[in-house]
């Protein structure tokens, strides 16, 4: 066995796919969001523009985000000092816990160290807990769901992307007895596109189903308080466990969960991914606590969000751009190429000083390679006439397929230009 060799075959078979990730080498500087100092592999410095981080709403500089953060770090130090079951919990995160199951109007609410970790956790502690539970999972939830369904080591059926007839066969299948864990999303992240969680939560009534819900890419930035879609809709009360993160739009870090409190209790006392790894250190509680309760009732980064994303979106489809239908603040440019993925993202890079990291499978289907923008508050109208300048450059550059995207995830090339024959062989 050369294991060298097994590790470095494993990487020439990502490279030969190219879908090799390289990570940017960044400095975000604060109080001149979305700016940052990129440094190249040359050694060059250079101040360029992000458009594609998930500090959704430029939370992560907000001035009194950041004082929180440092003068609890100051009072009360730089980490938490253990496990929870080992060292107790630090006062921020019980405060931040209050926070939480009062933003999202449940009786209780329980912080893991990330949101994958808390997907991850609460999935698999409550599908194991449940007598015989199937799992009904939605078939582009995201990889910490994915782990977590199969950490349960529960049987699971996965329904077709947002398709009600089709859980709704399934739930109707596994019957009325039998426990059953409905797990979904609210907005997906990579098309931009919303579940239907009123008809959702509709079916586990009607089938005596426990729903599970992730609002990680909406938490902070839907809803009055900033609750998610769910309070948009005014279904939080409908859906049984609530999940999100504070590492997005709420500009720090961590995940949670919020229930009722026999749930919480239970996920607390039995699942390892929280019972056996250092608590979240106090200054990112208190700073998570600081930019819940000032989304709470500050509507104006709201707002700005989803006008710049609105903006975009018009300027880059006028400008001929494939812009892949998103109900929200989420902007996909279909490329349809994981070659020419990373080549558009590499010269909006180094030419133009933007940045927009290549999605390639898995994180997205083969042959719906995107650049997923993220439009926030800061980005104003300048910014965007820039990036849109940039990418019609790039396009015509690399010989792109310009046009609008159908529902298959296939650019439907503008009229009055040749077909290019870069239609992707598979579609979303
Ligand atoms: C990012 C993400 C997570 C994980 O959250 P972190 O706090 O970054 O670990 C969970 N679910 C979805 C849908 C995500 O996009």
């Amino acid at each position: 066995m050369n294991y060298q060799e097994t590790f470095e075959n494993a990487i020439e078979a990502l490279r030969d796919e190219k879908r090799y990730r390289v990570f940017a080498d960044l400095e975000r500087i604060a109080g001149s969001f979305p700016k940052a100092i990129w440094r190249a592999e040359n050694g060059l410095e250079r101040e360029i523009t992000v458009w594609c981080s998930n500090d959704y709403l430029g939370m992560g500089q907000n001035k009194s985000v950041i004082s929180a953060l440092t003068s609890t770090a100051e009072a009360m130090g730089a980490g938490a000092g253990g496990t929870r079951n080992i060292s107790g919990t630090n006062h921020p995160l019980v405060q931040l816990e209050r926070e939480l199951a009062d933003l999202h109007q449940k009786e209780a609410a329980l912080v893991f160290t990330s949101g994958f970790v808390s997907n991850e956790a609460a999935i698999s502690t409550i599908a194991k807990l449940l007598p015989d539970c199937l799992i009904l999972s939605d078939q582009l939830n995201h990889a910490s769901m994915i782990a977590g369904v199969r950490g349960s080591g529960v049987a699971k059926q996965v329904w077709r992307h947002n398709d009600l007839e089709h859980l709704e066969d399934l739930l109707k299948a596994a019957g009325n007895e039998r426990a059953k864990l409905i797990v979904f999303e609210s907005v997906y992240s990579m098309d931009g596109d919303v579940a239907p969680i009123e008809q959702i939560a509709d079916l586990a009534d009607k089938y005596n189903a426990m729903t599970y819900i992730d609002e990680v890419h909406a938490v902070g930035m839907y809803g009055e308080r900033g609750a998610g879609i769910c309070e948009r809709d005014g279904v939080m009360d409908r859906i049984d466990v609530i999940e999100g993160t504070m590492a997005k739009a709420f500009g720090v870090m961590g995940g949670y969960i919020t229930s009722s409190q026999a749930i919480v209790d239970a996920v607390r006392s039995y699942a390892p991914g929280f019972i056996f790894t250092t608590a979240l250190p106090p200054s990112l509680a208190a700073a998570a606590c600081t930019s819940i309760r000032h989304l709470k009732t500050s509507q104006i980064e709201r707002d700005m969000q989803q006008r710049q994303a609105q903006q975009t979106k018009e300027k880059l489809a006028a400008a001929g751009l494939p812009v892949m239908p998103s109900q929200t603040h989420i902007v996909p440019v279909l490329v349809a190429d994981p070659d020419l993925c990373k080549k558009a993202s590499d010269m909006l890079l180094e030419k133009h000083g933007i940045y927009i990291q290549p999605i390639n499978y898995p994180t997205v289907p083969r042959g719906t390679e995107r650049l997923r923008i993220t439009p926030t508050p800061l980005h104003d109208d300048g910014l965007i006439d820039g990036l849109c300048d940039a990418l019609v450059d790039v396009w015509e550059t690399l010989g792109l397929t310009k046009g609008t995207v159908d529902a298959n995830c296939r650019i439907v090339a503008e009229e009055g230009r040749p077909q290019a024959a870069l239609y992707p062989a598979a579609g979303g």
